[in-house]
């Protein structure tokens, strides 16, 4: 990957651009990185920009291209944050701060991982660019897996596949999630893998074709009579979710394979109806099978007209009809999409996440996830990472006493300031979403102070608090007696 690729794709996308701040984001990172090689001895700077080219290719917005190129800088190089905001402004080195913050939770056995990165996730819906850098920067980790020992391609094709593709999904970033699998399933089942490989890419992609060029000539025959301008394409099944669909219903490749599939894409909605029509009156439509997502779209945004036909020699062959600005949504996420459009503020909770929150029926998994994120958003929950990379949830408004508590009782009744994001604070002041926080303590120190209960926000803090001085007086007490 070069720079210019990156400009070259950004200018494709985006003709009015600005690339000379692509280009001097490139030059700072590349210094920085110089002499560093990756585990596949290319040089480290090939990782940034194929995550920054990664970004233009979801439609991300120029902040977040140039967050891309810088993210690894501050915890790589010998650069910090604070050089990357004189350089490139604040939006920028806010998304990379929390794309450094994110790599701060460190591996310490896979349920306590998971449950630290899932909260992260969490955390980060706030600004859902950083969510793109880190899966953009997964992606391109993926695609360089071969490079790295055998027990570390199986935990992060693990982890992406458990974790980050499900997420993907639910901001309907599908272009991200089909590929993020694809690639897990080559390295979690290689066998099964390598023999759908064969099956949909090679032995039946003639007979794939030859369908597909038939739909299309029956159905072109009857377009060509009316104005509407189309274009027909041949949906492309990725092979995990074959592969998925034949462990679920027990079927064997063929039976699923046989649903062939074509999206037919036009200017505006009206015309969407219409094509319907026209495909019904060509072929039989199966009962069941027809879904209104353009007037009932689902609840990530996703809108599209299905149906599925008796088509040629008889073959049940489904349709996707949807406009040019369905299709890319579908693609790159309804945010990102916007985010290139109309430039809306990014840090705004669009209210479509708020609609994914109320109604989303998906996995379990997904499920779970979802009303996390509602109990975030609804009732202000943050998330504060510990200098040993642990995530801790706590209220809104919570305290480093709360955190204290939270992390050990003697942490909390020894504390005498904290460490906010590596400057020094006071023990009352508000926390964030995504501060790293630590307790400095004082060995010395008998307990807390019973002004901290002004302080804390969280029910175990108080307890602790109240706790000690109620043995204290306990202790006094007792002494009493014993005299
Ligand atoms: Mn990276």
């Amino acid at each position: 990957m070069t720079i210019e690729r990156v400009i070259k794709k950004a200018q494709e996308i985006n003709p009015e651009i600005d690339t000379t701040i692509i280009k001097r984001a490139y030059e700072f990172a590349e210094k920085a990185h110089r002499g560093q090689t990756r585990k596949s001895g290319e040089p480290y700077i090939e990782h940034p920009l194929h995550t920054a080219f990664n970004l233009i290719q979801i439609r991300a917005d120029l902040s977040t291209i140039i967050a891309g190129i810088l993210h690894d800088v501050p915890e790589d190089t010998e650069y910090t944050i604070k050089d990357i905001k004189d350089k490139f402004g604040e939006d920028v080195a806010n998304l990379v701060e929390g794309i450094t913050k994110l790599g701060k939770i460190k591996y310490r056995g896979i349920e306590r991982y998971r449950e630290n990165l899932r909260k992260m996730f969490i955390a980060m819906v706030g600004d859902i660019r950083i969510v793109y850098i880190k899966f953009c920067d997964r992606l391109h980790n993926l695609r360089t897996l071969d490079a790295l020992p055998e027990n570390k391609q199986q935990r992060i094709a693990k982890e992406t596949i458990e974790i980050y593709a499900p997420i993907a999904g639910l901001l309907g970033i599908w272009r991200i999630k089909w590929q993020m699998e694809d690639i897990c399933f080559k390295y979690l089942h290689p066998k099964e893998y390598k023999q759908l490989e064969y099956k949909y890419e090679i032995e039946k992609k003639s007979e794939r074709n030859q369908f597909f060029q038939r739909t299309k000539n029956v159905l072109e025959e009857e377009l060509k009579k009316t104005n509407i301008q189309y274009e027909i394409n041949a949906r492309f099944k990725h092979l995990y979710s074959i592969w998925l669909k034949m462990q679920r219903k027990d079927r064997k490749f063929d039976e699923i394979y046989d649903v062939f599939a074509l999206r037919v894409i036009v200017k505006n909605i009206e015309d969407c109806y219409k094509i319907l029509g026209i495909i019904h009156t060509i072929w039989r439509p199966i009962p069941n099978r027809f879904k209104d997502y353009i007037a009932i779209p689902k609840p990530n945004g996703y809108r599209s007209l299905h149906t599925t036909i008796i088509g040629v020699d008889n073959k049940s062959t489904e349709f996707q009809i949807k406009t040019e600005e369905m299709h890319e949504e579908s693609l790159y996420g309804l945010q990102v999409h916007w985010n290139y459009k109309e430039e809306i503020g990014d840090k705004e909770k669009p209210g479509w996440i708020k609609e994914i929150l109320e109604i989303q029926k998906e996995n379990k998994e997904t499920k779970q996830l979802v009303q996390e994120i509602t109990s975030t958003i609804f009732q202000n929950r943050i998330f504060v990472l510990s200098p040993k990379g642990d995530v801790i949830e706590l209220p809104e408004r919570a305290t480093p006493i709360d955190f204290a508590y939270a992390i050990h009782t003697d942490i909390g009744n020894k504390a005498t300031q904290a460490l906010i994001n590596e400057k020094i604070a006071g023990l009352d002041t508000e926390l964030k979403n995504g501060d790293l926080v630590e307790i400095i303590i004082d060995k010395n120190r008998k307990g807390p102070n019973s002004q901290w209960l002004n302080s804390a926000k969280t029910k175990h803090a108080k307890e602790r608090i109240k706790q000690y001085s109620q043995n204290k007086a306990m202790d006094k007490i007792k002494k009493m007696f014993h005299k």
